[in-house]
């Protein structure tokens, strides 16, 4: 459904030039955007679009924490919704299935802060969210997922916005969607404003124990003390990715600042100053090595952008 044309208006949010995205992305590694936008709120963002030029490549940043942007940058507009799109709240209009309680997030705000928000708020099914250091624009483009949890299970509708600055209201049937995969269907370019989610009702002190046993299990397993990006590759059917990566001996493997983490076989740590070179280089041999010695063709999961330096 076509919800409004917002009219040009003066465009109010942040933006800046040649902005180093090491500083937004959790690998602090990695080049500049030719243009960096943070918009002031929804009507801010369709202007701003509206506003360039359609053949300027558009990227969404949420918290960058599945992101790489090559070392000679991303040549184009990218547009930051943290800190932008934080609306959160229970929602009255939009029903979500019977019985379950609706939930509306802008898609700057972060996952972690949803899962809370639902818990306190007498949800339940959220609380894996808290353990995945996203946006809910990040979680929707991804489907992010993990401890049985999955995105689009609970989606029951979302608001985007395309390049005319066009907002619309979706329904989860306009998409394809699949394990770290959703797609427009149609395949046109549009972004996620905010959505709509449902979940159980549950009890607060449950959902909150959940979340803190869930937590714990991620600091005992994977390297949250080193800049990362979480899981490089997804894992194959019947498989895990983690299980290939160390079965081959590739824990530990080191190009300049970036390794195959010693903690966790899936995970690329920065050490200390790496490039975005040094990490595609190790995603690279990773890759290479999986499939030479086990046949298995690993797909990447971490989303590389930009040019070459
Ligand atoms: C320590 C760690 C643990 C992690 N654990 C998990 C896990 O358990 N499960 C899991 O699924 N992932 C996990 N991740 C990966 C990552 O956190 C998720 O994919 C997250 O949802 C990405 O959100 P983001 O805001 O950081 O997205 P970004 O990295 O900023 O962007 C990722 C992609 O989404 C697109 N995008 C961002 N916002 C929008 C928007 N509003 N509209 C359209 N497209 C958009 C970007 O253009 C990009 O292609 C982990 C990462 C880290 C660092």
């Amino acid at each position: 459904m076509n919800m409004s044309e917002p009219p040009m208006t003066q465009l109010r949010g942040v933006l800046r030039e040649d902005e180093p995205m090491s500083r937004h992305v959790s690998w602090r590694a990695g080049g500049r955007a030719r243009v960096f936008y943070q918009p002031a709120d929804v009507l801010d963002l369709a202007a701003f679009l509206r506003s360039r030029d359609p053949r300027e490549p558009v990227l969404f940043l949420g918290l960058g924490s599945n992101l790489l942007v090559r070392d000679g940058g991303f040549p184009g507009a990218v547009v930051f919704t943290h800190h932008a799109l934080i609306g959160i709240e229970v929602e009255s209009e939009v029903s979500a299935p019977r019985g379950q309680i609706s939930f509306r997030a802008g898609s700057g705000v972060p996952s972690p802060h949803l899962a809370r928000f639902v818990a306190k708020h007498g949800g339940a099914g959220a609380e894996w969210l808290a353990g995945v250091p996203g946006t809910i624009g990040g979680a929707l483009a991804m489907n992010a997922g993990c401890y049985g949890g999955e995105t689009w299970n609970h989606v029951v509708a979302v608001e985007t916005v395309d390049r005319a600055g066009t907002l619309r209201h979706r329904a989860p049937a306009d998409y394809e969607i699949g394990y770290r995969h959703v797609a427009l269907k149609g395949g046109a370019d549009e972004w996620f404003v905010s959505a709509v989610f449902g979940f159980q009702p549950g009890d607060e002190s449950a959902a909150m124990g959940t979340i803190k046993s869930l937590l714990q299990k991620r600091v005992a397993t994977q390297p949250l003390n080193q800049p990362n990006a979480g899981s490089v590759f997804r894992n194959p059917p019947g498989d895990h990715a983690a299980r290939l990566i160390e079965s081959c001996g590739l824990k530990g493997f080191t190009v300049g600042g970036a390794q195959v983490s010693t903690k966790h076989a899936n995970f690329i740590v920065n050490l200390d100053g790496a490039s975005a070179k040094d990490i595609e280089t190790v995603v690279r041999h990773v890759h290479d090595t999986v499939l030479q010695r086990t046949g298995i063709d690993l797909v990447l999961e971490v989303r590389i952008v930009g040019d070459a330096a």
